[in-house]
């Protein structure tokens, strides 16, 4: 990788961006690590220029690209933080110790494991993009991960992708580079379930292959001739690791062939509209398979993605997927958090933003745990319960999709509703149906909350029933302030 290649890659995506600029901070990276070689042999400043690079394909700004380059400059080279921002202002030189920050770890084991997710947290809660930088460094390493030595060392750095990097990167909505992260690491991971899953996979794609170019073509056909719009279609091809996983599910018990999403022939639309109408040519060629069209873009899912899937009996009677979607859905589905940023270099209306305040919300509140949980089995825990196990959603009755861990109760729901509404639930209508406060929830399920206004608090009897750490600290609240009363009740007696 070489600084023309970066240029090139900057054109190619027609990022506004200072070459000169971008020319300096190359000289300053390659000045600065000058002598210094990567374990492939390679000059240091390659790894620098194809982390600019990644961040470039995800469309972030200048600030961040150029922070990419020069990520490793204070840590490995004389060059100070407080050079860099002389040269390169404020912005680049907060990104560039942000990510330095979250580069040392003193830790072993366990310790090392929590110390690494709450830097993670604290960095992302002051600047998003510090883990986009993270990510980007994260995935050059993997990629060069074969000339690392020591194998222990090896095992390490996947692992820690796999567990760490890659659940941070789907809870951030960035599908390409969770994928992406999750294929590098599964090799050094599971040697024998990587060559096996990519054998049969390979089988499999020579067997269906063709259907994807022959459905492609038939498809373009008509839908020119009905006149829909299209701006791009592509096949996808599943990713090796979420396959493996796939094939492990109960129902499918290894069958490749039940697996209908290993291609998928992706059609992007000028406008919401032009979906159904592509929807409506694709299901005049083809039968769609009983119970496999799902509108996502009617009824998004709780991360925001939005698309029309629909599974299709294709060209000689053959099974495959399609996904419909517009422009900027389709990236927010690839790109998450990191979509922000395109449309802040578009000037178009920020569609993300929404999500991305969400999101934020959730990583600030992240952030603020490492100073009330001190002790690191509790730590893991909130954060298992919270970011690593499955999550459920549920709607209220105006359709806002609330987001909760497994096996959450109407009490948490209430809870993440509004403060007021755990405080004062005394049941809850779920899908119409009357239940008990501590009925465990689904995904999909409506709840509407039923209070009593003269309740004014939650009873102390839920606590060991209750699963978000808000309605747990909530309760305990109520009950503390409620002893305090009774002794200060004694007192005056
Ligand atoms: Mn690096």
């Amino acid at each position: 990788m070489t600084l023309d290649d970066l240029l090139s890659t900057v054109e190619r995506e027609q990022l506004s961006i200072d070459r000169d600029l971008l020319k300096l901070a190359y000289e300053t990276a390659a000045q600065a690590h000058a002598g210094q070689l990567r374990l492939s042999g390679e000059p240091y400043v390659s790894h620098s220029l194809a982390v600019a690079d990644k961040l470039v394909k995800l469309h972030l700004d200048q600030d961040t690209v150029i922070a990419g380059l020069l990520h490793d400059v204070p840590e490995d080279t004389a060059v100070t933080i407080e050079q860099l921002r002389h040269d390169f202002g404020d912005g680049v030189a907060k990104l560039v110790a942000g990510v330095t920050k979250l580069g040392k770890l003193k830790y072993r084991g366990l310790q090392r494991y929590v110390e690494n997710l709450r830097k993670m947290f604290v960095a992302m809660a002051e600047d998003i993009r510090v883990i986009l930088i993270k990510f980007a460094d994260r995935l050059h390493n993997l990629e060069t991960l074969q000339y690392l030595p020591d194998p222990n060392k090896r095992q390490r750095i996947a692992r820690e992708s796999l567990e760490i990097y890659a659940p941070i990167a789907n809870r951030l909505g960035i599908g390409e580079i969770k994928g992406q992260l999750e294929d590098l690491a599964f090799p050094y991971l599971e040697p024998e379930a990587f060559a096996a899953t990519e054998r049969v996979f390979k089988q499999r794609l020579g067997d269906i292959g063709d259907l994807l170019t022959e459905t492609q073509t038939a498809l373009e056909r008509e839908l020119k001739a009905r006149s829909v719009p299209v701006l791009d279609i592509h096949g996808r091809q599943k990713h090796l690791y979420s396959l493996y996983q796939k094939l492990q599910r109960p129902e499918i018990d290894g069958d490749i062939t039940k697996v209908y999403d290993l291609v998928a022939l992706r059609l992007i639309v000028p406008t919401v509209a032009d979906c159904y109408a592509a929807l409506g040519v694709i299901h005049g060629l083809w039968r769609p398979l009983p119970g496999r069209i799902k509108d996502y873009i009617a009824q998004p899912k709780p991360n925001g993605y939005q698309s029309i899937h629909t599974t299709i009996f294709g060209p000689r009677n053959r099974i495959i997927e399609l996904q419909v979607r517009d422009q900027a859905m389709h990236q927010a589905a690839e790109y998450g958090v990191a979509a922000h940023w395109h449309y802040a270099e578009a000037g178009k209306p920020k569609r993300a933003s929404g999500s991305l305040d969400r999101t934020l919300g959730w990583v600030r509140e992240l952030s603020q745990w490492q100073h009330e949980l001190e002790d690191e089995q509790q730590y893991l825990e909130a954060l298992r319960v919270d970011v690593f196990s499955n999550r459920i959603f549920c709607l209220t009755p105006k359709g806002d999709v609330i987001d909760l861990p497994e096996r959450a109760t109407a009490v948490d729901f209430a809870y993440a509703v509004h403060t007021d509404l755990g405080q004062r639930i005394i049941g809850a209508r779920v899908n119409g149906q009357y239940v008990d406060v501590l009925t465990e929830l689904r995904s999909g399920d409506v709840v509407e909350v039923v209070t009593d206004k003269n309740r004014k608090e939650p009873n102390p009897d839920w606590l060991p029933h209750v699963k978000t750490r808000l309605a747990r600290e909530r309760i305990r609240k109520a009950q503390k302030t409620e002893g305090q009363r009774l002794e200060r009740g004694q007192a005056n007696n």
